[in-house]
């Protein structure tokens, strides 16, 4: 049997369920102004470039113009195994000895890392306020077809803090389903997968705002300078005002002027109790000035419920996945769970710790000699940080002698197999282009003292990218919004 990937296979998509739709460029062209006005009535909206902060005028957020064939077994295995992580990462946060060992290396030289961990030290020093724990993650998967042959799935990483288009993802399938409609596959259109992320992310939230037992209390959704992709954050908002859920939107620098604790460490800004702060900001270096990380603190140590806590937030680095990965952590972290460990384990590309020693030398030199297998990584969420190629070869070189290393780690490069696609970006000429695809499984868990009350995969995103870009998510402009067709 010949492998999907090798040369002179048929076509260059994985299933080609639309190579005969993908000849009539015509009516491709038709179908694209459907689609792009369809995405608009469908909401799924972004502020522009230029206004980030206004709606007056707005653009739709980047999407395929055709779904894109997902093979269903790995569909199903995603969606299977994001409870396993739901528990995983609840059992990484509450560990405190793993992040410490795991993260040591990384806080010498990694500034970043170093001040979140001591948040999280300094709250457990003082004793935790917080009772109610509610994590929202969304654990990101592409399908390799490197060595393996049929496909098989590997975990890109796992977001634990603002994981973010769980609202635009809720209303793509419909668009494409008049993509398909448009070009005479009704069928196929009708056989598109329902998908409601915001639902579920919002289902958890008001779980987590009921548990705080506060009638009174707002969810407050921190946000950030720039706010491109509110749309995405309407929809989650709009479903706990559905529930009569009262939602604010604020900055960390709000907080820091107008948020305040009382004698039991409530939280509260601008004079109302927050019950639940959901993070849409906080991921990265640059949202952080002196006085947002005083913010941090504060709410850190508030009995306000954060999704997520700082320890979630740990929990979600490269550096605690690379070390998931070595034999026995994953029994030692789930016990009594050998089935999910082995669904969880399934999952793990090849993943290498670059700490100093025999171990990092011999992982360091092998990639340097062969760059294009891997990707170095660093403690950075957001896309378009990561290392490739000969880029990485130079990286590695300069810094493979010094304890600057141990602030990245490397893992296995995933071949996907490339499909022909057409992605829609407002003011792009409409070209076909080589894309590879990124499955991603929502997951939403609630947790009340130490029992776990709600464990759930709450949906599905997938995003697409032209082959060129190794890197990049649809905030940064490379990958865009897509439905899976399974196949
Ligand atoms: P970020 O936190 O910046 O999103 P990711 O680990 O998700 O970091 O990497 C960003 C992008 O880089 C991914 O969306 C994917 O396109 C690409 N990428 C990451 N890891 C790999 C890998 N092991 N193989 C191939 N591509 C990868
Ligand atoms: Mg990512």
């Amino acid at each position: 049997m010949k492998k999907a990937g090798q040369p002179g296979s048929a076509g260059s998509s994985m299933a080609g369920p639309w190579d005969v739709v993908l000849r009539d460029e015509a009516a491709l062209r038709q179908a694209a102004v459907v689609a792009v006005d369809a995405a608009l009535l469908e909401g799924v909206l972004m502020r522009t470039e230029a206004e980030p902060n206004a709606s007056e005028v707005v653009s739709y957020a980047p999407f395929t113009l055709l779904p894109s064939a997902v093979p269903r077994a790995l569909f199903e295995q995603a969606y299977a195994v994001q409870r396993d992580f739901n528990l995983l990462v609840d059992a990484i946060s509450r560990d405190k000895g793993f992040l410490e060992r795991t993260l040591a290396s990384t806080i010498k030289v990694d500034d970043f890392t170093a001040r979140l961990f001591r948040i999280h030290q300094q709250v457990l020093e003082e004793g935790l306020a917080q009772s109610v724990f509610l994590g929202i993650n969304r654990s990101d998967y592409m399908f390799d077809c490197g060595a393996a042959s049929p496909p098989a799935l590997k975990q890109i990483e796992i977001n634990t803090i603002a994981a973010s288009f769980g609202g635009l993802a809720s209303r793509t399938a419909a668009v494409h389903g008049r993509v398909l409609r448009v070009l005479g596959k009704p069928e196929e259109a009708a056989r598109l997968l329902p998908n409601d992320p915001a639902q579920g992310l919002a289902m958890g939230i008001a779980k987590a705002w009921e548990l705080y037992g506060s009638p009174s209390a707002v969810v407050m959704f921190l946000v950030e300078k720039a706010q491109r992709n509110i749309f995405d954050q309407r929809c989650v908002e709009n479903k706990l005002w559905d529930r009569n859920i009262r939602v604010i939107r604020r900055r960390f620098q709000d907080v820091y002027e107008q948020g305040s604790l009382d004698d039991s460490r409530r939280l509260y800004v601008d004079g109302q109790e927050v019950a639940v702060v959901y993070y849409r900001e906080g991921y990265v270096p640059s949202n952080y000035d002196q006085q947002n990380w005083e913010a941090r603190l504060l709410l850190e140590r508030s009995r306000a419920v954060k999704c997520p806590d700082i320890a979630t937030q740990l929990a979600g680095t490269k550096k605690v996945q690379q070390e998931l990965s070595r034999p026995g952590m994953l029994e030692k972290l789930l016990p009594g769970h050998a089935e999910a460990v082995k669904r969880i384990r399934a999952t793990f590309a090849g993943l290498y710790s670059l700490d100093m020693g025999e171990e990092g030398d011999r992982i360091a030199a092998t990639a340097i000699a062969s760059p294009e297998r891997f990707v170095l990584k660093p403690q950075r969420e957001g896309g378009g940080n990561n290392l490739y190629g000969e880029e990485l070869k130079q990286v590695l070189e300069k810094i493979k002698d010094s304890p600057e290393r141990t602030s990245y780690i490397l893992m296995d490069k995933i071949e996907p197999q490339p499909a022909v696609n057409y992605l829609l970006r407002a003011h792009s000429p409409l070209k076909a282009s080589k894309c590879i695809s990124e499955l991603g499984i929502f997951g939403v868990y609630v947790r009340q003292g130490t029992e776990l009350v709600l464990n759930e995969a709450a949906g599905h995103l997938l995003r697409t990218k032209a082959v060129e870009h190794a890197d990049g998510g649809v905030a940064a402009g490379v990958a865009v919004l897509d439905t899976p067709y399974l196949v």
